[in-house]
C-alpha cells in the first residue's frame, strides 16, 4: 500500500511543548509512585481513571470518542474529505507495575498535542485524523503484550484476548466490563491511510549518538528457543574430573556461542541467554541437566535464518565434543517488520524541516506499530530516554526531546493527511 503525499502544508505550525509536558505530568499522577514512576496497569481502576482523563481532553478538542470491543480508544477529528481513510496517531497509556511516565503516554499525548495545535491554528486536513490509545500494550496483568493492537491486526482473536486471566483468575473481558470500556467493533475506523506512533526509544542508541530523533524504519524479528542439555548428575567428591558429563559446562559453551554468533551480525544482531534452570541445582552434585532460554533478533529475515542455522550447527559440535545430549525447541517466531517507505519519509522530512539531528533506527522492542504495520502503512518516531532506561520508575525524557518528537509527529501528520492552512 502506498499513499500520495501532497507536500502542501503549513510548516510554521509548532506544538506547545509546555502544554504537552503538563499533560504528561497530569496523566502520570494517576497511578503515580513515590519514586516518580507510574503503576497504571491495563484494565485496572487506575486505567479507567486514565481513560476518563484522556477522553475528557479529547472531547474538549471536539473529537468524537469511541471504544471498540477490546477497549481500544479512537478519537476522531473530521477531515475536509471525511470519507477518506484517516491518518491514525497514538500509542498506549497502560504501564508496567514499576513503569515510567513516558512509555506509551508520550505517543498518545503527542497525538493529542498535534490535534490541539491544529485546532489552535485553525488548520484543516484533507483526511480525518484519529487519535488511538491501544488497550493493554504492556501485557503485565494480562498476557500477551500488545493485546489491543494484536486483536485489531488479527494477531489474536477477540475471544482469546478476552478469556485471558490475571493472577487472581479475573478475565480480561470481565475487567474490561468492570471499568466500563467494552465498546463495539462498529466504532472502529476502517482502513488507515497511515499509522504513526511516537515513542521513547527504550534503548541507549540516540543518547549515545547525540541524535534527537530516531526515524524508525522497522523492528527486529525474533526467534526464541529452549535448549535442554543433558549429562549425568553425580557426586562432586567421588566422581573424577575425566569421568564427568557436566551439563552446566556444556551450557557455558552454549551461552558463549549465542553471544559470539550475535556479535558477527552487527549492528542489528542480538543474542541473549536470559534464563537458566539447573538440575538438581545442588552444591555437591555435578549438574545433570540444564535448560536455558535463547533469544535471537535481527532486522532481516534471511540473516536471522543464517544466525539460527549457525547456532544449530554449533550445538551439534558442542554435543559431539562434550558427549552431552542437546535438544532445541522453538518457542516464538516473529518476522522482522519493515515500515512503509512513504511514512518513513514523512517522519524523516519532519525531522529535517525542524532542523533536528536524526538517524535511521530499527526498534529492538515490540510496539503496537509492529502489529499495525502488517495491516496499514506505518512508521514510528523515537526520542532519546535517559541512559536508555525504560520499564522503570526512573525512566526520563527531557522536555526538549518530548517537544521535538511531537513536532515531528505534527509535521508527518500534516504531510500524510494533506493539510491546508
Ligand atoms: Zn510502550
Amino acid at each position: 500500500m502506498t499513499i500520495a503525499t501532497t507536500g502542501m502544508f503549513p510548516t510554521r505550525a509548532a506544538i506547545d511543548g509546555d502544554r504537552l509536558w503538563r499533560s504528561l505530568m497530569d496523566l502520570a499522577e494517576i497511578g503515580g509512585t513515590p519514586k516518580g514512576g507510574c503503576n497504571r496497569q491495563a484494565l485496572t481502576d487506575l486505567d479507567r481513571q486514565g481513560r476518563e482523563l484522556l477522553t475528557r481532553w479529547c472531547k474538549a478538542e471536539g473529537l468524537t470518542v469511541r471504544f471498540d470491543a477490546i477497549g481500544n480508544l479512537f478519537a476522531r477529528r473530521a477531515g475536509r474529505n471525511d470519507t477518506a481513510d484517516p491518518v491514525v496517531i497514538g500509542s498506549h497509556i497502560d504501564t508496567q507495575p514499576t513503569g515510567g511516565k513516558y512509555d506509551g503516554c508520550f505517543g498518545v499525548l503527542a497525538a493529542l498535542e498535534v490535534i490541539r495545535t491544529l485546532n489552535v491554528n485553525g488548520i484543516e486536513t484533507e483526511r480525518p485524523i484519529e487519535l488511538v490509545s491501544w488497550t493493554n500494550e504492556e501485557g503485565c496483568r494480562f498476557a500477551p503484550c500488545m493485546m489491543g493492537s494484536g486483536v485489531f491486526a488479527g494477531q489474536l482473536t477477540l475471544e482469546d484476548a478476552l478469556s485471558r486471566t490475571d493472577v487472581d483468575g479475573i478475565s480480561a473481558g470481565d475487567a474490561l466490563k468492570a471499568i466500563g470500556y467494552m465498546g463495539d467493533d462498529a466504532n472502529r475506523p476502517g482502513r488507515f491511510a497511515a499509522y504513526l506512533e511516537a515513542h521513547i526509544e527504550q534503548g541507549p542508541i540516540l543518547e549515545d549518538t547525540g541524535d534527537t530523533i530516531g526515524v524508525v524504519t522497522g523492528a527486529l524479528g525474533l526467534k526464541w528457543f529452549d535448549v535442554t542439555i543433558t549429562g549425568m548428575a553425580a557426586h562432586s567428591g567421588s566422581t573424577p574430573m575425566h569421568l564427568r558429563r557436566n551439563a552446566l559446562l556444556g551450557a557455558t559453551q552454549v551461552v558463549d556461542a549465542v553471544n559470539r554468533i550475535a556479535l558477527t551480525y552487527q549492528p542489528d544482531g542480538r543474542g541473549t541467554v536470559g534464563a537458566l534452570q539447573l538440575l538438581p541445582n545442588s552444591r555437591n552434585v555435578i549438574p545433570g541437566q540444564v535448560t536455558l532460554s535463547v533469544d535471537f533478533r535481527h532486522s532481516e529475515s534471511d540473516v536471522l535464518e543464517t544466525i539460527v542455522g549457525e547456532f544449530r550447527k554449533t550445538l551439534d559440535t558442542i554435543a559431539t565434543e562434550t558427549g552431552l545430549a542437546i535438544e532445541i525447541t522453538p518457542t516464538a517466531d516473529y518476522p522482522p517488520q519493515h515500515f512503509d517507505t512513504d511514512c518513513i519519509a514523512a517522519v524523516r522530512q519532519g525531522a529535517q524541516a525542524n532542523g533536528y539531528a536524526h538517524r535511521d533506527i530499527v526498534s529492538g522492542a515490540g510496539h503496537d506499530a509492529v502489529f499495525i504495520g502488517d495491516i496499514a502503512p506505518t512508521a514510528m518516531i523515537f526520542i532519546p530516554c535517559e541512559k536508555g532506561i525504560s520499564h522503570n520508575e526512573s525512566e526520563y525524557a527531557t522536555p526538549e526531546d518530548v517537544a521535538a518528537g511531537a513536532n515531528v509527529l505534527l509535521h508527518a501528520t500534516l504531510n500524510l493527511s494533506g493539510a491546508k492552512a
